[in-house]
């Protein structure tokens, strides 16, 4: 499912949303630049959640799909502009065979298509895109909507590795194509350290955060288990051209921690909110010797653009 070779380019689904390859190779390091970082949209949550059935709500979206609009609005309007947007799973609140799924999809990627053609999305996919135990099946369909479930590629000299985090969650329907991701992971993070020019920093991308606040915090519905955390962890930050920060959603709060120089940095959603922080996306700096970051609410970022200092950065040669 995942493109083999590093530096690889994406592809998504549909050709609409599709990105210029040529964005996606650029191993040379040329300066400061900005992302944007935003989770769960998942159209059909807010009715689901309000009317108390997660199971099987979620038959109005217009919620989300207005906010996920302004989330456009307020990055198209961002100078300079991000180098791209990744979205960091559960697109939708449907689950795989259920109702509604084809619909909700279908609204988001309209909305998604206001977003300016210089500005690439990256899908990233989520428990409710693959099921929480996601099988060949449901996987393939995932694919064919939004893309390869995992890849990498390149922008500005940094290398960006996408990970399906349902493998690591519960892999039991689908143990071939856990091991295959496995067994690209570790080839990919291999050759980073070894390709010339050396990454600049190493980004990874999944939907469901290593931990919330710690990394010996229990195991919860909302972080990855224990053994898998800590074999994960310990890879990541392995040699000089470690992981520098995992992103991530799924917990609909802002929280993360940073640990031994790797940030795990969870975001709140662009749809439901599970807890005091307002509907919004994250604006990612990377200057060459850091990663810098902060969660702006849509409105915030509508009418006040980037903050001052995050800006200066970005202009700093
Ligand atoms: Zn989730």
């Amino acid at each position: 499912m995942g493109a083999s070779d590093v530096g690889s380019v994406l592809s998504t689904g549909d050709a609409e949303l599709l990105v210029a390859p040529a964005e996606y190779a650029e191993r040379q390091w040329s300066g400061p630049f900005c992302f944007i970082q935003a989770a769960d949209p998942q159209l059909g949550l807010m009715k689901a959640w309000r009317d108390g059935d997660c199971d099987s709500g979620g038959e109005e979206w217009a919620e989300e799909v207005e906010l996920t609009k302004q989330a456009v609005e307020a990055v198209n309007h961002l100078r300079p502009r991000p180098r791209f947007m990744v979205l960091c799973g559960d697109l939708v609140h449907a689950m795989p065979g259920s109702p509604y799924k084809e619909e909700q999809e279908r609204d988001l990627k309209a909305a998604l298509r206001g977003t300016d053609p210089s500005i690439p999305l990256v899908f990233v996919s989520g428990n409710h895109d693959l099921g929480n135990t996601p099988t060949p099946s449901s996987v393939e369909q995932y694919c064919n909507s939004w893309g390869d479930d995992y890849f990498s590629f390149w922008v500005g000299g940094v290398f960006c590795l996408v990970l399906n985090s349902q493998f690591f969650f519960d892999a039991l329907a689908c143990p071939e194509l856990q091991k295959a991701q496995e067994a690209w992971l570790e080839e990919q993070l291999s050759r980073a350290a070894t390709t010339e020019p050396k990454p600049k920093h190493i980004l990874v991308f999944q939907h469901i955060p290593l931990y919330l606040q710690s990394p010996e915090e229990e195991d919860d519905y909302f972080n990855l288990q224990k053994a898998t955390r800590r074999r994960l962890l310990d890879r990541f930050k392995e040699a000089d051209t470690g992981v520098k920060a995992v992103f991530s959603g799924h917990y609909h709060r802002n929280a993360g921690g940073c640990h031994e120089g790797l940030d795990m940095v969870v975001s709140s959603a662009i749809g439901c909110q599970l807890g005091k922080d307002t509907h919004g996306v994250r604006l990612v700096v990377v200057t060459a010797d850091a990663v810098h970051h902060r969660y702006y609410s849509l409105e915030q970022l509508r009418v006040g653009g980037m903050d001052e200092d995050l800006g200066k950065l970005l202009r700093r040669p």
